[in-house]
C-alpha cells in the first residue's frame, strides 16, 4: 500500500545516510572556474537541464561555488563572459554536508536555508598526510523527498 510505503520512507529518514541517497561525484555536472561562457558552454548548461550547477577550481573535489541557471538571464554568449565574472557577481553560498549527515537532520536544513541543494563531504584521513576535506557528491531536497515517496 502507497501510505504504508510513505510512512515507511519518512521513517528511515532517521536510519538513512546522504551518502545513501546523494548523486556521486562522478555523475555531476559542474563547471570549472575558468570556463568561459561562449556559446558551447551554454549549450551544454542548457542541455544538462540541471538548475543549479557546482563550480570547482583545480579539480572537481574543490567547489567553490554554485551557478543557479537563472543567474545567465543577462549573459550574451557572444560575449565570451567568464564564470567567474557571473559567479563572484551572485556569490551565492555554498552549502556542505557531511556524507554521515542523517536524512532527517538535511531535510530540516533545507527547509531553514533558502538553498535545497548541498555538496556531500567527508573527511579524508587515508594518506600520509593532514586529513582533508573530500567532496564525495551532492544532494538536493528532491533526494530527500524521493526516499520518503519511492514506492518499490
Ligand atoms: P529543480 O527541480 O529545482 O529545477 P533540478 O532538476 O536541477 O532542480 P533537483 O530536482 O533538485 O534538480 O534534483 C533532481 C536530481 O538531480 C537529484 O537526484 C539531484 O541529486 C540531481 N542533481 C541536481 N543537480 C545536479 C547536477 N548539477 N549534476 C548532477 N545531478 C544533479
Ligand atoms: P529555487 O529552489 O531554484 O530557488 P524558486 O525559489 O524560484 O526555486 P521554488 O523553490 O520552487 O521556487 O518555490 C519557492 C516558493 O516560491 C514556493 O512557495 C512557490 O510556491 C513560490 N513561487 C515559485 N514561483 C513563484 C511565482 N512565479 N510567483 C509566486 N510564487 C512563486
Amino acid at each position: 500500500r502507497e501510505e504504508m510505503n510513505i510512512i515507511q520512507g519518512a521513517l528511515e529518514l532517521r536510519t538513512k545516510t546522504v551518502e545513501d541517497v546523494m548523486t556521486k561525484v562522478e555523475d555531476c555536472f559542474m563547471l570549472p572556474n575558468d570556463a568561459i561562457l561562449d556559446f558551447n558552454t551554454m549549450s551544454s548548461i542548457m542541455e544538462s537541464g540541471y538548475t543549479r550547477i557546482p563550480v570547482f577550481e583545480n579539480d572537481r573535489f574543490n567547489i567553490v561555488d554554485i551557478l543557479y541557471i537563472k543567474d545567465l538571464a543577462f549573459v550574451d554568449p557572444d560575449d565570451c563572459t567568464p564564470l567567474g565574472t557571473i559567479t563572484r557577481f551572485y556569490s551565492h553560498p555554498v552549502h556542505f554536508v557531511f556524507s554521515d549527515t542523517k536524512l532527517d537532520t538535511v531535510l530540516e536544513e533545507f527547509k531553514k536555508g533558502k538553498s535545497h541543494l548541498a555538496i556531500v563531504q567527508k573527511v579524508n584521513s587515508e594518506g600520509e598526510g593532514d586529513p582533508f576535506y573530500e567532496v564525495m557528491g551532492l544532494v538536493t531536497l528532491e533526494d530527500v523527498i524521493e526516499e520518503i515517496i519511492k514506492s518499490e
